[in-house]
């Protein structure tokens, strides 16, 4: 065995679980290490507190004066507590975070030192950045960009370095993050679905999106994971043959790893606690070695930052317990890969959730208000929905037979789609008082009984309906969730606008009742949106053909989802709500499209790396032996030697046959990527989706076979069932 592959198994069998404290109560951790209203409170003047407190409800502006005392209170806190840097923390838009520490220690010119943090330092900073992609704009316009403290999601100390949540944005004030455009997103959903919620209730005056996020990840030894340069380099194999055992795991594999595991989620527990992110651990196991963690849910642009935040976390703790995390949606070919369910809702500053039935027929109606303008939303943008978690990652899994489809869809569930078919008949107009009690009794009435039974889930389904939320699962494992739920809160928040709207036309028009000018609005809506319900087989063939009747868009890549940035009507749709100007769009489209660019082609010069560099030499090694075999046979006997050496020589034709293959292939894959360099990024893009991306499988689908026949002594690459199974 190759000492590399030999070195890492063999770490693996001395591993022991690290002891960990046991949590003594979770109310005496939680959020320890956040600067949340409580250390506010203590920290702050009443003065400064009230400020946050309305930058935070109502975004109100914090002024120099302020800031100062906000900062000196925030840094004593941090010092307190074993900060000694401080650092502003933001989201490039390449999906990562980014930090950028300081220290507060200061020298004075008298050689005397403090340590300070000013107002300024906490309001805004100047990161040297320039190496963020930003699609152009930094280029054309300014020079730099900033970051600005977003007082709505708290700072905390991770490590020793007091984090200051912050938007990265340039000199003219464009958005260079992800976090700029999802704030901007939040806002017009507030607007909106305040406005809306005003039919039904008057003292509401701010609605939240609520995210409660489910994130998928495996673990990995990491001693085997640094025995494997495509892990490394890539975040998944891009060889390696499937295990016999696969998925169907039996019990006693799993309990023989679980101890360890068992004591990276209890620490990976404590640690998120301690930073605010509320989890509740559990392991689920799909497939080996692949898990699940949950907190419960969240405002969504605190629950955004958390998942960040989690993820960094993560790789930490795993790397204190000699594992890796691999974030990746598909580390292991054949086995399942990895999401981000996304359980998304609205609520008000009343503590109401929008999406939930209640006891009246008046909250239920507000239900049906806020439930069937989502999906209306989601069937006129379905297209930009499927964009908001294309990446080169997720193209693995979505459609691949195991994880929501690349088509996008809702799935409702029996009883609410019964409940939607009997408003599609209302009539048009006033309704008559038999009507309106009909749909008093029959449906608003009926909703709270209903949705208890609504626990058929359509786990097939890329956008669900789970009795008081919508679970969007179609995101991917590593995908910065800001993105995807941007694009949900704008189509929702345009969607609202105009239904307000058209309510208040034909209240006005028609003279008719609020309630009756509801249900014809939405009677419409309903009937305009009836392509998106599906209940059936996502994974299916004929849900495939269904959906190309239907007109639902169907894209494969990523560079071709994304063209849907492109569009003019797309543009105005970012544009009107305010979310992204039509020069920000473009740049993100750009850097996605880079990100997407980068991913695949590194992924190519790993890919002939590899083979050429690991495969092919072992192969040959193992031909010199076999070639040993048939000299010793001759040696014995030249007349019947054939015969006897008849299975190695056949192993070593068969060898022969799949090496030429090989680097037949990876020559073909090395002029083709040389070809790509005068292509323009579009181009380029394309060109790696739809023609070298196919030819990886192509060759994995020799070296797979090579692994099979070759001496597994020689077999240089940790194989699958070894980082799959081995503790
Ligand atoms: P499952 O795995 O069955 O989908 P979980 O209980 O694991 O369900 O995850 C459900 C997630 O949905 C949790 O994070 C939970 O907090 C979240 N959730 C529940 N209610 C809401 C809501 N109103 N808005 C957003 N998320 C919610
Ligand atoms: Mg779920």
């Amino acid at each position: 065995m190759s000492k590399i592959r030999f070195t890492a198994i063999n770490q693996t069998f001395n591993r022991k679980p690290l002891k960990i404290d046991s949590i003594a109560k979770r109310s005496e951790i939680f959020a320890k290490k956040v600067f949340d209203q409580e250390k506010m409170r203590n920290y702050l003047s009443k003065t400064a507190l009230k400020t946050v407190l309305s930058a935070i409800e109502k975004g109100k502006k914090i002024d120099r004066e302020i800031a100062e005392h906000i900062a000196a209170g925030m840094k004593n806190w941090a010092i307190e507590n074993g900060a000694t840097h401080y650092t502003h923390w933001f989201q490039p838009l390449t999906g990562a975070t980014a930090e950028k520490h300081d220290s507060f220690f200061e020298l004075n010119p008298d050689g005397s030192f403090l340590e300070k943090f000013s107002g300024s330092q906490l309001v805004q900073q100047e990161p040297d950045a320039s190496s963020f992609p930003n699609g152009g704009i930094r280029n054309t316009f300014e020079a730099r960009g900033y970051t600005a403290w977003d007082p709505s999601s708290p700072a905390f100390i991770y490590g020793t370095t007091l984090c200051i949540p912050t938007v990265f944005v340039s000199y003219t004030g464009e958005a260079l993050d992800i976090k700029t455009p999802l704030l901007r997103s939040l806002n017009a959903l507030d607007e909106a679905a305040t406005a809306v919620s005003k039919y039904f209730h008057r003292d509401v005056n701010k609605v939240i999106a609520t995210l409660g996020w489910e994130q998928e990840y495996f673990l990995v030894d990491a001693a085997l994971y640094k025995s494997r340069p495509d892990l490394i380099m890539t975040g998944r194999t891009l060889i390696g043959h499937a295990p016999a055992r696969g998925q169907q795991l039996d019990d006693h594999y799993f309990g023989s790893i679980s101890e360890r595991v068992m004591a990276f989620m209890r620490d990976l527990e404590i640690e998120s606690l301690k930073l605010g992110i509320p989890v509740k651990t559990r392991h689920n196991e799909v497939a080996p070695n692949q898990f699940e963690l949950a907190p419960v849910f969240e405002e969504a642009n605190l629950a955004v930052d958390h998942n960040s935040l989690l993820m960094d976390i993560m790789k930490k703790i795993a790397r204190k317990h000699n594992f890796e995390v691999l974030l990746h949606e598909k580390p292991f070919a054949g086995i399942n890969g990895s999401g981000k369910h996304n359980n998304w809702s609205m609520m008000t500053n009343t503590g109401i959730n929008l999406l939930s039935p209640g006891k009246t027929p008046m909250k239920n109606l507000e239900f049906l208000v806020f439930f069937i303008n989502t999906i209306k939303a989601v069937n006129d943008n379905e297209a930009l929905l499927r964009a908001s978690i294309a990446s080169a990652g997720n193209d693995h899994r979505l459609g691949a037979n195991e994880a929501p489809p690349a088509i996008i869809s809702v799935f409702i569930g029996e009883q609410l789609t019964k409940a939607l078919q009997e408003l599609k008949n209302v009539s048009n107009g006033k309704l008559s008082p038999q009507e309106k009690t009909d749909l008093k009794l029959n449906v608003v009435g009926k909703i709270p009984e209903i949705l208890l039974d609504n626990t058929d889930r359509n786990r097939t389904s890329p956008f669900a309906f789970t009795g008081n939320r919508f679970e969007f699962r179609a995101v991917g494992s590593s995908a910065n969730t800001g993105n995807p739920m941007t694009i949900l809160n704008m189509i929702v928040a345009k969607q609202l606008q105009d239904f307000k709207k058209e309510v208040d036309i034909i209240i006005e028009k028609d003279n008719l009742k609020k309630d009756e000018a509801i249900f014809n609005v939405l009677r419409e809506y309903i009937k305009q949106s009836e392509r998106i319900l599906f209940e059936g087989d996502g994974y299916s063939k004929a849900w495939e053909k269904e959906a190309v009747k239907r007109g639902l868009s169907n894209t494969k890549n990523t560079p071709e989802a994304l063209k849907i940035y492109k569009d003019t009507k797309v543009k105005a749709l970012f544009e009107t709500t305010g979310v992204l100007n039509k020069r920000e769009l473009g740049a993100k489209y750009e850097v996605e499209l880079e990100q997407y660019t980068m991913k695949v082609l590194i992924e190519a010069g790993v890919l002939s790396d590899l083979t050429m560099n690991h495969v092919i030499p072992a192969a040959i090694k193992y031909q010199q032996e076999l070639v040993k075999v048939v000299k010793g046979l001759k040696d014995i006997d030249t007349k019947t030697y054939k015969t006897l050496a008849q299975e190695p020589l056949r192993i070593l034709n068969e060898i022969s046959e799949n090496i030429s293959k090989v680097s037949e292939l990876v020559r073909k894959l090395r002029m083709a990527l040389n070809q790509l360099e005068k292509d323009d990024l579009e181009t380029k893009a394309e060109k790696l989706a739809t023609k070298i991306k196919p030819e990886f499988d192509q060759i994995r689908q020799y070296t797979d076979q090579l692994e099979m026949m070759i001496d597994d002594e020689i077999w240089p690459l940790t194989k699958y069932r070894e980082m799959l199974f081995i503790r």
